[in-house]
């Protein structure tokens, strides 16, 4: 058996101290296996953001252990959870408005390419066929729709060959029928290529195309069943 892609345990992350301390994440644990994609369903404030930066490595815990693809990513430096999050992570955002606006969707993904320095075993047309996007190659951002942006967004966080794939919010601000498709989207591509997906979101409608899902509250972590 293959180690998981993402391993938490126990972990805890708190902001201030002595009265106003928050425990933002109070005793965590989760594995995502590779080729899963799960959901975290959570209010505003339960720690849903603290989580995802944990989990990609842009943050490291108070106390207890986080893995990403067998690496442990205790007490590394800077440097080195930027090589963790180059090496091993895509990270998909909320609505992919922050796709430079000069550069084509093709373009998005072989800058992508070029800065992490390394590509996975799908090329960038694979990729923007993957996600429905071959017609739409030579549009810049602004000439697309949010569903479309969100498209480019996802073939951008998978351009390296991630072992993991983080997603914030992603169906924020897409009407229903969009929302489940990129959902949709996100699960295919995470059973088709063998990657490890977490999901956070409060939209409850996208739940049903995940494969685990936890609900989030005041920093701890419950399976549904
Ligand atoms: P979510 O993403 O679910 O809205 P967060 O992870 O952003 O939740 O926040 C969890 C808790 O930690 C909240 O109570 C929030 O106010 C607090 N928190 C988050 N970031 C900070 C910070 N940098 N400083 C102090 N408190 C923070
Ligand atoms: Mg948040």
């Amino acid at each position: 058996m293959t180690t998981p892609a993402l391993i938490l345990d126990n972990v805890r992350v708190s902001y201030g101290d002595g009265d106003s301390q928050v425990h933002a994440l109070d005793g965590v644990s989760l594995q995502v296996n590779r080729g899963e994609f799960v959901a975290i369903v959570g209010h505003s404030g339960s720690g849903k953001s603290t989580l995802l930066a944990v989990a990609g490595a842009l943050t490291t815990p108070n106390s207890g252990e986080v893995q990403v693809a067998g690496e442990s990513i205790t007490g590394l430096s800077d440097k080195d959870l930027a090589r963790v999050r180059r090496e091993h992570i895509g990270f998909v955002f909320q609505s992919s408005g922050n796709l430079p606006s000069a550069l084509k969707a093709r373009d998005q993904l072989e800058l992508a390419a070029r800065i992490l320095g390394r590509r996975g075993r799908r090329s960038n047309d694979e990729l923007l066929d993957a996600v429905g996007m071959s017609h739409r190659a030579d549009h810049r951002p602004a000439t697309l729709s949010g569903g479309e942006r969100q498209r480019i967004g996802i073939a951008r966080a998978l351009v390296g060959g991630p072992d993991l794939l983080l997603v914030d919010e992603p169906t924020a601000a897409l009407d229903r029928n969009r929302a489940h498709e990129i959902v949709r989207l996100l699960a295919h591509e995470c059973h088709e290529l063998g990657v490890a997906g977490v999901m956070v979101t409060h939209d409850l409608e996208v739940i049903e195309h995940c494969d685990r899902v936890y609900d989030m509250v005041d920093g701890r972590l419950t399976p549904r069943d």
